[in-house]
């Protein structure tokens, strides 16, 4: 049997980032960069303003007070968006200038609007500007030359906007992950057939999709496979089509569970034990050189399978450097008695209190009470080994979701 440790590093081990494709950078969103991109333009590409006001010399408004103004005249008029070939600050005069606008020949400095008063074709500056002073020189965010994003650079918003503005439309990024989800069950049925003596939903196939979807990748549903070898292999060699194949059920040691004995027979069956609770019955191995992760049947076990082995394969193949969430400490709300010598994964709901994260145990810890995950927002780990836990001790927690979730209190009292 692998620890937890041990079978997560085989797993990633296994797995190559997929290779990259040029695409559009709206296509490119939330994909791992590919290539070192260089900046061919400088941002910002011209000496601009940095404030509404007037472009002025230095020397000319050296003396301007509050109660003792400088008068200058107004010598043009720059919005953002003007050529200002032929705009010139002499001595003695101001442009009118807008934010964004390129600086004209001769200025030195801009003074902000709410420091002026304009009227008729004069403007009174009632301040001094230091030299630069509301001035964005050329190429002070991004030099020209300059590469600006490396490869391995994760492609969220803020770099969109920097590959944006410096005019790349198209990047070379990681292909997205196809990801094949295959139900495994006789007693399987899906959500448009009447439930039949015996039978359930086969529920986790509908979380996976959602889990595989709000990891990036692409889900593609080979729905469920019959407990028979030949159905099994079938299936299994029509996912090994995809970059990651993950199965759910048929791995324990019952009869029915022919998931191992099919993935040995159709390719390589590397391992499927680990020492954990709940999933301890995971399997991984190849077909047809495809990565196949075969999760436990019980929904909370195969929700937690994902978390650990199979989020982080598909980052993997994403080209991800970070692949798992790194958990973050949180005091237990209630003693807790753990027993067992696998490592624990519990459902908790975590809340950001004053002075940290504080988690409360889920009732319903049954693997197949996927409730108790619904209404939680976390999982505690509880290390290897039975243990005593009192109120207020420090533990490990997975967060699962997104920040604003782990919020205290009524969602609008922030
Ligand atoms: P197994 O390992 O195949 O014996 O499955 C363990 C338990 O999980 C059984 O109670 C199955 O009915 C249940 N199960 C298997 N697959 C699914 C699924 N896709 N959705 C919900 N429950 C499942
Ligand atoms: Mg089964």
């Amino acid at each position: 049997m692998l620890s937890v440790d041990e079978a997560y590093r085989a797993i990633v081990a296994a797995i190559a980032p997929l290779p990259a494709e040029r695409v559009s950078l709206t296509a490119a969103r939330g994909r791992v960069l590919a290539e070192d991109v260089i900046a061919r333009e400088a941002i910002p590409p011209f000496d601009n303003s940095a404030m509404d006001g007037y472009a002025v010399r230095v020397a000319d408004v050296a003396g301007a007070r509050e109660d003792a103004p400088t008068t200058l005249r107004l010598a043009g008029d720059l919005p953002a968006g003007a050529n200002p070939a032929g705009v010139r600050v002499e001595p003695g005069t101001a442009v009118r200038i807008m934010t964004g606008a390129p600086l004209p020949e001769g200025a030195e400095a801009v003074v902000m609007r709410e420091d002026t008063h304009e009227h008729a074709d004069r403007v009174e500056v009632r301040c001094p500007a230091a030299p630069g002073e509301h001035v964005r020189r050329a190429g002070e965010d991004v030099a020209a030359g300059q590469v600006v994003c490396r490869a391995g650079t994760p492609l969220k918003p803020a770099v969109i906007g920097v590959l944006a503005s410096i005019g790349a439309a198209e990047v070379l990024a990681v292909r997205r992950p196809r990801v094949a989800i295959l139900a495994t069950g006789d007693e399987l049925v899906g959500l448009a057939d009447a439930l039949g003596p015996g039978q359930i939903r086969a529920s986790s196939s509908y979380a996976l999709e959602a889990l595989v979807e709000a990891a990036g990748a692409e889900p593609i549903q080979l729905g469920i496979a019959r407990d028979t070898r030949a159905d099994l292999a079938a299936r299994m060699a029509e996912g090994a089509r995809a970059d990651l194949l993950i199965t759910t059920g048929g791995v324990s040691v019952g009869d029915h569970d022919l998931v191992k004995e099919v993935l040995a027979a159709s390719g390589e069956m590397a391992f499927w034990r680990i020492n954990m609770q709940p999933g301890k019955p995971l399997a991984f191995g190849h077909v047809a050189g495809t990565p196949v992760i075969g999760l436990p049947g019980n929904p909370v076990s195969t929700l937690v399978g994902f978390e650990l082995f199979v989020r982080p394969a598909i980052r993997k193949l994403q080209g991800h450097a970070h692949l798992r969430r790194p958990p973050v400490r949180a005091s237990l709300a209630a003693e807790h008695v753990k027993r067992g010598d696998r490592r624990q994964f519990l459902r908790a709901e975590v809340t950001w209190e004053v002075g940290g994260f504080v988690a409360r145990l889920e009732a319903r810890q049954g693997s197949h009470q996927l409730s108790g995950m619904a209404r939680g927002n976390a999982l505690v780990v509880l290390p290897e080994g039975p243990g005593r836990y009192a109120a207020g001790d420090a533990v490990e927690v997975v967060l699962l979701e997104e920040i604003e979730s782990y919020a205290s209190g009524h969602p609008d009292a922030e």
